[in-house]
């Protein structure tokens, strides 16, 4: 989501006549995106503005700004924290970015543009420039109130988009040479619940899946207390639906799960992985996951060891718990140490990796459709893509197979991609 925002900041900078740089020393803007997910990611963004200060000394002129949710978390407080800044953005307020830099050349400083809207911003702006693969926001906000989360707080209450603006972007990306779409939301399966009449998340799907020229679609997040059966089944129904499913657990401990607010059981999420599994063999799985959590004891933590046993994902995304000021559990005491949840998170992550390299290893020998996206990082005869279970393919070939779809045989699997050669 962040990346989305970030995407559609560009677009409005190259509208007012930017171009990007990767040269902080030479940009005439700088903005900071950030996320307060978790404490981490809150203090580097602090620490690179820090960085900024000498630089706004040497150069005056240049426009420092803080995006994202610590922008709307924190407010106009950073302004008088850090004086570098020039304004304060958050995500719900993206849309007056020009009218931002506007006001600062004119010499207004210290500007704070944070809050929502109400309904839907109608202005998601689609960048200019042809993307292989697109984001879409399809909604906005949350309103889980999952005991630990702190986006319901920083993003707002849960806000759909319409379904005839999803496809008219999704149509004009595909006519400017899109292939594949990421539909992004908080909880993308509970998607139009406060729209009556409007379509259902499946159903949306369904007109997605109609789009001429479009090859993939993939979304991401689902919540699995709002798994639906018609989603299930759409996996085995749509051609163009890729075999991946995000699905977060959080937490294999039943005692934990209810702690953190989350609307279901160990069984429940573990029935709705047989089901995903009966309805499409091939399916990858992920999920995130969180260690730590007040009250987690031993043996919690080896329920969640067990469930990742059992599902075998294909990859997970695992993190300490962080207390976030606002949210309930912040209330409670973080009884697990920082050695304690360091500890959990390496043996966790020791056991995927272990999962992961061994199903990449069960590919050897099959054969894959794959996305050429663009250059692999190892090699600059190689080219890299994506199947449709979102495992990463090098290739031999150069940039005649970019953005094409090409059949590949698997020749070896490694810890973090998969290495093959084209079928003639
Ligand atoms: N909406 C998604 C969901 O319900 O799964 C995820 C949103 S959150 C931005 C991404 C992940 O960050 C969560 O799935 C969770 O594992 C992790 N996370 C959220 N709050 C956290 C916290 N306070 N400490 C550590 N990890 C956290
Ligand atoms: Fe946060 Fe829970 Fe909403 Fe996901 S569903 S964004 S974890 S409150």
């Amino acid at each position: 989501m962040n990346e989305h925002d970030s995407e559609r900041m560009l677009a409005l900078l190259e509208e007012c006549g930017y171009q990007e740089t990767v040269r902080w020393e030479e940009a005439d803007v700088i903005l900071v995106n950030t996320c307060t997910v978790r404490e981490k990611p809150e203090q580097k963004a602090y620490s690179i503005l820090g960085r900024f200060q000498q630089l706004k000394e040497q150069n005056p002129d240049v426009i420092i700004g803080i995006t994202g949710c610590v922008a709307q978390q924190r407010g106009a407080e950073l302004l008088a924290r850090m004086p570098t800044l020039d304004f304060v953005l958050g995500p719900g307020k993206i849309h007056t970015l020009p009218e931002i830099l506007r006001d600062v050349q004119q010499g207004i400083r210290g500007i704070c543009s944070v809050g929502f809207e109400n309904g839907y911003p109608t202005d998601l702006t689609i960048p200019s420039s042809q993307r292989l693969r697109a984001y879409v926001t399809i909604m906005q906000g949350c309103d889980n109130f999952c005991s630990y989360c702190i986006v319901p707080s920083v993003r707002g209450r849960e806000r759909s988009r319409p379904s005839n603006e999803v496809l008219a972007e999704i149509d004009a990306l595909v006519q400017r040479g899109t292939k594949e779409v990421m539909l992004l939301g908080q909880n993308v399966n509970s998607y139009a619940k406060h729209n009556p009449g409007e379509l259902t998340f499946h159903q949306l799907l369904a007109k997605i899946d109609a789009i001429p020229g479009l090859e993939r679609i993939r979304f991401t997040t689902s919540h699995p207390k709002d798994l639906t059966e018609e989603l299930i089944e759409a996996f085995g129904r749509l051609e163009h639906l890729c075999e991946h499913f995000h699905l977060p657990f959080q937490a294999g401990s039943n005692a934990v799960l209810e702690k953190m607010n989350r609307g279901y059981t160990r069984e429940k999420y573990l029935t709705q992985i047989r089901r995903l599994r009966e309805v499409t063999p091939q399916i990858s799985i992920t999920a995130d996951v969180m260690v730590g959590f007040p009250g987690e004891g031993d043996d919690d933590f080896t329920q969640t060891l067990e469930l990742v046993q059992e599902v075998e994902f294909d990859g997970l995304f695992s993190f300490k718990y962080s207390p976030r000021k606002g949210t309930r559990a912040a209330q409670w005491r973080d009884d697990c140490t920082l050695e304690v949840k360091q500890r959990r998170l390496a043996i966790l992550q020791e056991l995927q990796r272990e999962i992961t390299l061994r199903k990449n290893k069960r590919l050897e020998g099959t054969v894959k459709e794959v996305l050429v996206e663009g250059r692999s990082r190892n090699s600059p005869h190689r080219m890299m893509g994506r199947t449709r279970c979102n495992r990463i393919v090098n290739i031999p070939g150069g940039s005649e197979i970019l953005g094409e779809l090409v059949t590949v045989k698997i020749d070896e699997g490694l810890q973090n991609s998969l290495r093959g050669e084209r079928c003639r």
